[in-house]
């Protein structure tokens, strides 16, 4: 930014923030604020717009001079000029003719981690448009306008607004519940991004000073970390490279120290310069320039983090023993950035049954409520929350008589929690003698301590790429030898059943430079990636052979759409377990080799591929997303298909009756075995062996003992050969009136 230009946005700026800190209502501050954007910037109109939720915008104030314009006062998004800047994030520009007088209006949009909460309209009659300079200006006067925008007051107004329209009730949002259960917590808004509350400065050396020390002690720490990472990363140096030559750009810096020469904080300058960048890059033809787009937003927010000296763009904390997560969306990497003792809830805007933070969250017995659109933004850390998993709705501010019915409604759930332990050392056998293999899914290491509270056969599912994602840097040999080692250990004799790496799609790795994809569910996901990746799955097949030297191994290949691939994998095994062999180490008993059932070319392959794995086990998150070709991350679809329909178990018994018939071990590992009343419909249609979460573990058993194998097998029969598609409304009349117990 040249001076004399600088000077008159800081001036400007000056003389918001004076207006920004009087006491007036929000509609009063922001009428007075676009009176000084109009009247110093020479425009005719300026009117600043809210996001109220997504699907409308409400004018909060306007100012015109020498004009009379009829604004609108609502805007739906895409509607317009305002409704279109909202929806794409991006300025746009628009000439239109009002009464016979041309203008051009320019919208803005106000900003805050990558989401839009309002939009700036600036209209002029001057023939050419906005100058250049203006709309530099303006830009940053937005990235102010934008802060002020989530000040309390305009929380408030925003809440007049949308009690009015009647879009929702903030003390009681209604959301959908991934997760049954209760809880009464504080807040704490999960974010990646950190405020920025001081726009511009006037001491611009002490901001250099601020920016050059961040800089180097940034660097600084990347290098000691990198280094000791690279020691265990083989073939991953390069992304580290790539992200360092990013971090230490000179480039880059020149361009931040450029905002700081226009009267920029620090702070504002790194977030300014990755909003040019941001600008330039998403617009780039080459997806190697756009995938540089996450590498910038994470290396602004690190080097905000350590201008601002707090922790480099971690998740907000909280002191309180009882917390409710609230976010955007989240990983499920990121949820173990909280102490998850102490968290009673989850609320995620998005949000399906599948996605794996939820399945994290399962497993961990936290309630979960997704889809409350607008929620991350609208509510503030710290402020008391509750959820009811019933209705299910998340009530905010609760009152006395609301959060005592929450805690009796715990105190329930917590007696029934305690009927399942009791169920312990009982076997999990049908009313008519049937025994059901009932084993464990796990992933998080405290999903271990499972093994002795549910008693469980084995293993049926080690997610081992929890770890991986857990981890800030790639797990070398030695660390997954270890990890395996003590799981062994703790399951002595009970068989583990240890799936190989199945990473990509929403199961990134923070330390990995993950591509985007146009299609991420189908992409370049688990085996493809480790079968790419060769040295990845060598090593940790080395660290599993060494892990259970003297044991019997059980390794299943996830994803698996050819038999090839699973031939190939396996091949894989047996090299490393060769090798192992010939340094003399000490390796398995016995080497089990499987594959998960999940992409419908195999359940096609199945004569095939029986003769040649030694078990299977189905996942049916992923056999049901693509058999639906219905993405099992996107919330649109959630309540669209149902894994409890004739389609989808014809396939499910197919598979059943086919292993049964090779002789070959055949177990469900999705989440369709954690849940009581489709763990049933499995059971009639000939599945006889289930692995299910630690927390579902007890409801799956409960129902197992109260069932008789041979009526639910004659029921199911009669059910798929009925003129009904959708099953669920039947089987559960069925399990109500013959007594079984579905929780
Ligand atoms: C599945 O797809 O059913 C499964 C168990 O694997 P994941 O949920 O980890 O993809
Ligand atoms: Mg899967």
């Amino acid at each position: 930014m040249p001076e004399n230009k600088a000077v008159q946005t800081m001036d400007i700026l000056r003389k918001i923030r004076k207006i920004s800190n009087s006491r007036e209502d929000a509609t009063l501050k922001f009428g007075k604020i676009m009176e000084t954007i109009a009247q110093s910037l020479q425009i005719s109109v300026a009117a600043c717009y809210v996001v109220l939720d997504d699907t409308y915008l409400e004018k909060i104030a306007e100012n015109q001079q020498g004009v009379s314009i009829n604004l609108r006062k609502s805007v739906r998004f895409e509607e317009g000029v305002v409704g279109e800047v909202a929806k794409t994030n991006c300025s746009l520009s628009k000439s239109l003719e009002i009464d016979g007088q041309n203008i051009c209006f320019v919208g803005l949009p106000l900003v805050k981690w990558n989401r839009s909460n309002g939009v700036l309209l600036i209209g002029t009659t001057e023939e050419s448009g906005l100058s250049e300079e203006k709309v530099e200006t303006l830009e940053t006067l937005a990235m102010f306008l934008s802060e002020l925008l989530a000040a309390q007051e305009v929380a408030d107004w925003r809440k007049e607004q949308v009690r009015e329209k009647g879009i929702s009730d903030r003390n009681r949002m209604r959301g959908q519940c991934l997760n049954k259960g209760y809880g009464i917590g504080y807040a704490v808004v999960h974010r990646r991004g950190q405020a920025i509350t001081n726009i511009f400065a006037e001491d611009k050396e002490k901001e250099r000073a601020k920016l050059s020390a961040a800089f180097a002690q940034m660097n600084k720490d990347l290098d000691e970390k990198f280094t000791e990472t690279k020691l265990g990363l083989g073939e991953h140096i390069d992304i580290l490279d790539a992200y360092k030559m990013f971090a230490s750009d000179k480039g880059w810096y020149k361009r931040i120290d450029d905002n700081i020469s226009g009267g920029l904080t620090a702070e504002a300058s790194v977030e300014r310069t990755y909003e040019d960048m941001w600008k330039r890059l998403s617009v780039s033809q080459d997806p190697y320039l756009r995938e540089r787009l996450h590498d910038l937003r994470d290396v602004t927010d690190r080097l905000i983090g350590y201008i601002l000296d707090r922790a480099d763009g971690k998740s907000s904390r909280s002191n309180r023993d009882d917390i409710i997560i609230v976010a955007n969306t989240m990983g499920p990497a990121d949820l173990m950035d909280y102490d998850y003792k102490k968290i009673r809830g989850l609320i995620i805007e998005d949000g399906t049954p599948t996605m794996h933070v939820a399945i994290v969250a399962k497993a961990l017995n936290i309630p979960v409520i997704v889809k409350i659109k607008g929620i991350a933004s609208e509510i503030k850390n710290d402020e008391l929350l509750a959820i009811d998993g019933d209705h299910p709705f998340v009530y905010v501010a609760p009152s006395k008589e609301i959060q005592k019915k929450i805690r009796n409604k715990i105190e329930v759930m917590q007696a029934h929690l305690a009927k399942n332990a009791k169920m312990k050392n009982l076997a999990p056998k049908t009313l008519d003698g049937v025994r059901i293999g009932l084993n464990l899914n796990v992933g998080l290491s405290f999903d271990f301590d499972y093994l002795d509270s549910t008693n469980c056969d084995g293993v049926g599912l080690y997610r081992t790429e929890i770890p991986f994602m857990s981890s800030p840097v790639m797990p070398d040999v030695q660390k997954q030898y270890e990890n395996y080692k003590s799981l062994l250990d703790k399951a002595g004799d009970k068989r583990v059943i240890f799936r190989s790496l199945d990473v990509g799609s929403d199961k990134l790795l923070p330390y990995w430079n993950n591509i985007a994809e146009d299609n991420p569910a189908i992409g370049w996901r688990s085996i493809r990636i480790t079968l790419d990746r060769r040295a990845i799955l060598r090593k940790q097949m080395s660290a599993l052979l060494r892990a259970a030297a003297g044991k019997e191994l059980y390794v299943m290949f996830p994803m698996v759409a050819d038999l090839e691939e699973f031939l190939e994998a396996k091949e894989t095994l047996m090299i490393e377990y060769e090798k192992e062999k010939a340094c003399g180490a000490k390796t398995p008993k016995k080497i089990n080799v499987g594959l998960m059932i999940e992409v419908p070319s195999i359940v096609l392959q199945l004569d095939e591929v029986l003769k040649y794995a030694d078990f299977v086990s189905v996942g049916t998150n992923d056999l049901a997303q693509f058999v639906f070709a219905c993405d099992r991350g996107n919330p649109r679809l959630t309540d669209r298909y149902d894994v409890l329909s004739v389609p989808f178990l014809r396939i499910m018994k197919e598979i059943a009756e086919k292993a049964k018939a090779a002789g070959v071990y055949c177990s469900v590992c999705g989440e369709m075995a954690s849940n009581p009343l489709e763990a049933l419909a499995l059971l009639g249609i000939g599945y006889r062996n289930l692995s299910a979460s630690g927390a579902a573990f007890g409801d799956v058993k409960a129902m197992i003992r109260s069932v008789r194998m041979e009526e639910i097998t004659d029921y199911m029969q009669t059910l798929m050969n009925s003129h009904r598609m959708i099953l669920r409304p039947q089987l559960a009349a069925y399990a109500f009136d013959h007594g079984i117990e579905i929780y």
